[in-house]
């Protein structure tokens, strides 16, 4: 038994078998040929290798006879199937002939569309199947670079796994099949980070900042993980395991009392409502949002949408988006975020400049400002699912009154095109700004005049004003473990405090809403700090809601 130390940044226990993250080269082959017909011939001559493989394997699967291994088999055996699709069959072959390039691209130019197709659908069987699509690519691709792929033992990510990594990009988290992940640990990484957020929104058990603990002679063992301490066990003893199923057990059995104050009111004992919001990543999301009891949803973080495809949703394929959430959640107000890439959120088509600190640079909306033609598509399919639910929208990263007020105006220019093109959408769409800058929040009382409401991303308020990198595990652990020294990343700092109160007090001179969307907001041990600055809703991940509520109806 090994026990290993790192940060718990998504609550709950895992057990299961350790797998490490490899990364698939994203380095595809791409040329023009001239013998197409060569190409074709090589691409079915791998996929015959590919699909054989795929058998061969599934049956191997079958044949270990532990839990999970017959959905494992299925699952291989359905990529033998996706290999064979007419359709994609056609789509690669239509690639090889009409725009003559090598089949290496042409097969993953196909799967790279057909996930993506069916990356945005709500139901996670489907989304699932996404990644299955892009994975069977690959063991094509595969075949066509060596004339005899070896045989594999059956990688452990075909059975629900803990997955280990140096450290995972939004887009590679957002791209993994969720019901195979058991739980994260990353070496690397920060409580602030896009991947913790990510995983606490799924609802999945992450432990961050492992460090070199990690041993690559561990992949396949047995571990237990908790999610709230930050414990790792390797290859545990009874003793520890029993210990874990016992806390697993009790976690369960305190969802279960929670259940109670499902569809019960958010109020303080003197009667002041509190809004209760999820935040989410994507639309199939909604359905952990209804089950948590929400009021709603605070945060609808639209990039993710953007994310770990090869280009950007078409006006359709978000209104399509949209209009799945807004109508799911009825009258409850949804508010979605404008795209809000650049830093560590990037996708090679939107085309960022290499920047020093990409932090400080090209994200949010100074990104959606710098690109009006692709910001107006998603302004149109905004306004567009405005006519279908309760809608508000949000610009990220503000610094500057210029920039809300351009983006109003380019929003009101798309209201204007779809009146004159008689397209119903609601003209009261509230418009709303992330404080998440210092600047914004200095500033606070003329952002005010020019907002309906604001809501406080902590996360990135807590990087800027306290110049550390959120992705950082230094900012969490201090410059030196054991120094004394603060973490540097602290959200409790005074400064931070100052800005929300002030924040607070300048939405509350103007009349308007403030929440808070950021981390922050789930810790309880804020929660009357919050109120009584004048704080009317916190947006949490969906697990969240249901104690922020208990803990709120205590609270005068
Ligand atoms: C924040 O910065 O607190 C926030 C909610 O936005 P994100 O975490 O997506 O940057
Ligand atoms: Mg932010």
């Amino acid at each position: 038994m090994v026990l290993l130390q790192g940060i718990g940044v998504s609550g709950g226990i895992a057990a299961g078998r350790l797998s490490f993250f490899h990364r698939q080269s994203d380095e595809i082959p791409r040329y023009r040929t001239a013998d197409s017909e060569d190409e074709w011939r090589r691409f079915t001559v791998a996929r015959g290798k590919a699909v054989q493989q795929i058998q061969e394997l599934a049956e191997l699967t079958r044949g270990q006879l532990r839990d999970g291994s017959e959905e494992a088999a299925q699952i291989l055996e359905a990529h033998g199937i996706m290999a064979m699709d007419p359709e994609y069959e056609e789509d690669v072959g239509r690639r090889i002939r009409r725009e003559h390039i090598n089949a290496e691209a042409a097969v993953m130019d196909a799967a790279g569309e057909a996930a993506a197709r069916i990356a945005v659908s709500d139901d996670s069987y489907m989304r699932a199947r996404a990644a299955d699509v892009e994975d069977m690519a690959h063991r094509i691709v595969a075949f066509l670079g060596q004339p005899e792929a070896p045989l594999e033992e059956p990688s452990l990510s075909d059975v629900p796994v803990i997955l280990a990594a140096d450290d995972l990009a939004p887009s590679e988290t957002l791209r993994l099949d969720r019901t195979k992940i058991l739980g994260f640990i990353t070496a690397g990484g920060s409580a602030a980070g896009h991947t913790a957020i990510l995983a606490r929104t799924m609802g999945i058990p992450a432990v961050i900042g492992t460090g070199r603990q990690m041993k690559p002679e561990y992949g396949g063992q047995e571990i237990l993980m908790d999610g709230d301490t930050g414990e790792i066990v390797i290859a545990p003893d009874e003793e520890t395991r029993i210990r874990f199923l016992k806390k697993a057990d009790k976690q369960r059995q305190d969802t279960e009392n929670l259940e109670e104050l499902k569809g019960k009111k958010t109020v303080t004992k003197d009667g002041r409502f509190i809004r209760l919001c999820c935040n989410i990543s994507f639309p199939a999301d909604v359905s952990a949002v209804l089950d948590s009891g929400a009021d709603g949803i605070g945060l609808f973080r639209s990039e993710c949408l953007f994310l770990g495809r090869k280009s950007a949703p078409s006006e359709e394929e978000q209104l399509e988006a949209y209009r799945r959430v807004l109508s799911v959640m009825g009258d409850r107000p949804v508010t979605i975020r404008t795209l809000d890439v650049g830093s560590d959120k990037q996708a090679d088509y939107l085309g960022f400049d290499a920047e020093t600190n990409p932090a400080m640079g090209n994200r949010g909306i100074r990104f959606s400002l710098s690109r009006p033609e692709l910001f107006k598509i998603q302004l149109r399919a905004l306004a567009r699912a405005s006519a279908c639910g309760n809608l508000s929208i949000m610009f990220p990263m503000v610094t500057s009154v210029w920039e809300v007020t351009e983006a109003k105006r380019l929003w009101g220019q798309v209201q204007t095109e779809l009146r004159m093109a008689g397209i119903p959408f609601d003209p009261k769409t509230p418009v709303g700004v992330m404080i998440e800058t210092p600047a914004a929040a200095l500033i606070s009382d003329r952002l005010a005049e020019r907002a309906d409401f604001f809501s406080i991303g902590t996360n990135d308020l807590t990087q800027y004003t306290l110049a550390c990198d959120r992705q950082s595990s230094i900012g969490i652990a201090g410059n030196a473990p054991d120094s004394g020294h603060p973490p540097v990343c602290d959200p409790y700092h005074p400064s931070i405090l100052r800005l929300l109160e002030l924040t607070a007090k300048n939405a509350q001179s103007a009349g308007i809403p403030v929440g808070i969307c950021g981390g922050l907001a789930a810790d309880q041990t804020m929660t009357e700090y919050f109120l009584s600055i004048g704080v009317g809703e916190l947006s949490v991940p969906p697990r969240d809601i249901l104690p922020l509520r208990r803990k709120i109806r205590t609270l005068r």
